[in-house]
């Protein structure tokens, strides 16, 4: 399997793309993450025409309108960064996820500073021009800040959500029929179960009531529900349900030690004495000794290379 397309602020790899000359490299980005995603990076400001380095620019209020201002030489670059906006965006089409630098009036997602206009005072519920550009072209897009990968909660979540994202897409790009989309969605179920059990009730109702429906309204409606199913991280105790679902596969494979030592490790998990690992590495092995095809082909037991170690601090 290919590895994902995932762009990224380039400061964040290390790229001397910052106002000051500088970058703001991530090591965990530039380090583990390029081994596994098709790192692409991004300087938005470069790209509209700033030089480097450069003097700061901010975001702020002018009329109706959120402006990029470098107000210490009375520069508006808002419609140079829009023009980039417009030239860039079609081609990142073919992105799995977003990684942006957090607080910039460029590249920030969430919480990124707009003055007021008479630049007395301020509010922190901005986005960058760039990335408010780039989640309003690609809504079902992965997008996550640097600083935010470093809560492992949220690392797990957007890695995947990204892998998930490449295999919808290949969905959205191949020849698919009705066979493939629940193919697809019965491999997800596990995963879907442990993120929102409401939308997976109601995946499970639509696909077998929409038959009569095109396949490209099918594949947009189920995109949008398991993306959004997916945007918040499962809860530990949404997992342990799931655990105990599986470990109810092999129910009649184990004498009554082996069934309790699941169940005792499941619950330890549960109650944050072991991480995720230890009850999947049970799993894995019990899929080893007493094979199930339903639960073998579940992208909940390998959502991301092992490599990783996501579920050891989970
Ligand atoms: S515009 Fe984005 S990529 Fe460029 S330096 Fe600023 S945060 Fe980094």
């Amino acid at each position: 399997m290919s590895l994902p397309k995932v762009g990224v602020s380039a400061c964040i790899i290390g790229q001397q793309v910052r106002f000051d000359g500088g970058h703001k490299r991530s090591s965990y980005v530039d380090g583990q993450l390029s081994d596994v995603f098709d790192l692409r990076p991004l300087c938005p400001e470069v790209g509209a025409g700033m030089s480097t380095p450069r003097p700061t620019v901010h975001l702020r209020e002018v009329g109706e309108r959120v402006r990029m201002m470098d107000d210490k030489n009375g520069i508006d670059h808002t419609e140079a960064m829009q023009e980039f906006n417009r030239r860039a965006i079609p081609g990142l089409a073919n992105l799995a996820g977003y990684i942006v630098c957090a607080k910039s009036p460029s590249c920030g997602m969430e919480r990124v500073r707009v003055l007021n206009e008479a630049r007395t005072g301020a509010r922190r519920d901005g986005r960058g021009l760039f990335t408010e550009a780039l989640m309003k072209a690609y809504p079902l897009l992965p997008v996550e800040e640097d600083g935010r990968l470093n809560d492992l909660a949220l690392r797990e979540n957007f890695i995947t959500r990204v892998f998930v994202y490449q295999g919808y897409k290949r969905l959205l790009e191949g020849d698919t029929g009705e066979h493939e989309l629940l193919q697809f969605h019965r491999r997800h179920k596990l995963m879907l179960m442990a993120h929102n059990q409401a939308i997976y009730r109601e995946l499970g109702r639509y696909l077998a009531q929409s038959r009569e429906q095109a396949i490209e309204t099918r594949l947009a409606h189920y995109g949008e529900q398991l993306m959004s199913a997916l945007a918040k991280p499962a809860s530990r105790r949404a997992h342990t349900n799931v655990l105990q679902h599986i470990g109810g596969y092999f129910k009649r494979d184990l004498d009554k030690t082996e069934r309790q030592h699941l169940h005792q490790t499941i619950l330890a998990y549960r109650s944050g004495q072991l991480p995720l690992m230890a009850p999947m590495t049970l799993l894995n092995g019990l899929l080893q000794r007493f094979p199930k095809p339903y639960i073998a082909e579940q992208r909940y037991l390998t959502p991301h290379p092992e490599r990783l170690a996501l579920r050891y601090h989970l």
